[in-house]
Formats: C-alpha cells, sequence, structure tokens
C-alpha cells in the first residue's frame, strides 16, 4: 500500500505541519466506486426499472462528491489553531474571529500557549 493520498504540509497562520488525507476533488478510485455502486444499484432495481435505474449515477455521483468534499474541509481546518483557508478565501474577518473562539475554547492547544508566552514576554520588558 502506498500512502500518495496524505500531503504534508503547513498550517498557514501557525506554521504547525501538518497531514491532509483529502484532496479537493474526487480520485480515480471513487470514480470506480461509483461505478460500481451504480451498476450494482442498476442491477438490484433491473426487474421494476430496467436501465433507468441508471439514473442513480447522478446521485450517488453527488453523494460521494458532497461527503468528500465535506471530509476535504474538515481536514483542511488545522486542529491546532482552528485556522480554516477555505473559509480565508471568502471572510477574512469571519475566519479571524473563529480562530480566536477556537483558542478560546482549547487553552490547552500549543498555540493559545505559544501566544500567550509572547504576552508574557511583552509585558516583562
Ligand atoms: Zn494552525
Amino acid at each position: 500500500m502506498k500512502k500518495s493520498h496524505v500531503r504534508d504540509c503547513f498550517c498557514a497562520l501557525c506554521r504547525t505541519p501538518r497531514k491532509l488525507r483529502y484532496t479537493r476533488s474526487l480520485q480515480g478510485r471513487h470514480y470506480l466506486q461509483i461505478l460500481v455502486l451504480t451498476i450494482v444499484a442498476t442491477a438490484a432495481t433491473f426487474p421494476w426499472f430496467t436501465w433507468k435505474g441508471a439514473v442513480t449515477l447522478p446521485i450517488i455521483w453527488i453523494f460521494f462528491d458532497s461527503t468528500y468534499k465535506s471530509l476535504y474541509r474538515k481536514d483542511l481546518k488545522c486542529p491546532y489553531c482552528g485556522f480554516d483557508p477555505a473559509w480565508y478565501k471568502k471572510d477574512v474577518k469571519f475566519t479571524r474571529q473563529k480562530v480566536e473562539e477556537f483558542l478560546k475554547a482549547n487553552p490547552d492547544s500549543p498555540v493559545a500557549q505559544r501566544g500567550r508566552s509572547q504576552e508574557n514576554s511583552f509585558t516583562n520588558q
């Protein structure tokens, strides 16, 4: 088994090394799964719908695509600082607010601790 599906990257905000398991769009193996599922669904409903059962293809496709996109989005969000690059592209203020909320909710996060130690060093000067 090769691990080509895992990509190494860094969080754009806290620079923590990260691994992304999902890509932006479906991979070849997913299209194969969609095709197999469609054939199975068409075969299972064949006595009633005959070849019309193939309309399950776009339904299965949309289901796969939306599931995969939500997994990708969840994966994209940094587990250490709550930074979400997908949101950052749409709304910077909202993203900043989300990160602040995340750090408040997770005071044990290494990023929150780093921020605190920086504050302390400022007050010591
Ligand atoms: Zn981060």
